[in-house]
């Protein structure tokens, strides 16, 4: 049996070669990291439901007409994606003060923000992901002006919709990190969504104790990570609240849900 050929390993995903030209399989790792991978451990079964809910949410996203590089989840923790060339950015929007822009504008974290805000990171782990402005984007190339209109656009839009989305099953959607890609066409190219969805690149806390259903669980030492990423699994309907043995267990959900 010939091995498929491993293009890139990140920090919790691997990017296979796919079946087809123009297609990748995105493998989702048990391992997690947190201040540039200063931080590091493996956490039982984070890779499973991470794989469960990024599908979930690429598949209603999608729907509701955005274009994403998804094609179909091929087992627990592999899924089959478009190849796209990625934009070297991480788009993150804000609705409620946290994390990094707390610490920097001197907001109290759990503070609303006067609308929702849109931020660029230059994708550059060496460098900490640094906060850079459009400006930057422009004159060095890494997108243009009207990439970074679409990407805004979309990143308001899919906010809009997964606030809504969260927010009908008891949680509140603090921010979250997205990644575009450019997929190649006939002619040019079109700029879709990428990367993941999933607790490890969302804040997310329950609406009614505040509680982090998030990664902060596991940057901050507070433990139950995958219990609360299991949470939000179930509370999106993904996993049956429990199994024949009492634990929670994932169901089988098709693609075309
Ligand atoms: P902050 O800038 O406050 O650390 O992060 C803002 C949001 O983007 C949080 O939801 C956080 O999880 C997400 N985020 C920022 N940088 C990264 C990253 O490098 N990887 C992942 N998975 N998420 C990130």
């Amino acid at each position: 049996m010939s091995r498929r050929k491993q293009i890139y390993e990140g920090k919790a995903k691997i990017l296979y070669e796919g079946p087809e030209p123009g297609t990748l399989i995105q493998y989702f790792k048990d391992d997690a990291t947190a201040f540039n991978a200063q931080k590091k451990a493996t956490l039982d079964g984070k890779g499973v439901l991470n794989n469960r809910i990024s599908e979930y949410v690429m598949l209603r996203l999608a729907e509701i007409g955005i274009p994403t590089h998804f094609l179909k989840r091929i087992n627990m923790r592999e899924q089959l994606i478009k190849k796209v060339d990625i934009v070297p950015l991480e788009v993150i929007c804000r609705n409620v003060a946290a994390g990094t822009m707390a610490k920097r504008l001197g907001i109290e974290e759990g503070e609303a923000l006067p609308r929702s805000i849109v931020e660029f990171c230059l994708k550059r782990d060496d460098l900490g992901d640094p906060l850079v402005a459009e400006e930057h984007i422009h004159a060095f190339g890494w997108a243009t002006p009207e990439e970074v209109d679409e990407m805004v656009a979309m990143t308001l839009r899919i906010n809009d919709y997964l606030r809504g989305l969260f927010s009908g099953i008891g949680i509140n959607l603090i921010d979250f990190k997205i990644e575009f890609g450019r997929l190649a066409l006939a002619e040019g190219h079109q700029i879709i969504l990428a990367d993941e969805i999933s607790p490890d690149s969302c804040r997310l806390w329950d609406r009614e104790t505040n509680k982090k259903l998030d990664k902060d669980r596991f940057r901050r030492d507070l433990g139950n990570v995958t219990e609360a990423y299991t949470e939000v699994a179930t509370r999106l309907g993904i996993i049956k609240p429990s199994g024949p043995n009492g634990k929670p267990h994932l169901s089988v959900v098709s693609n075309e849900e």
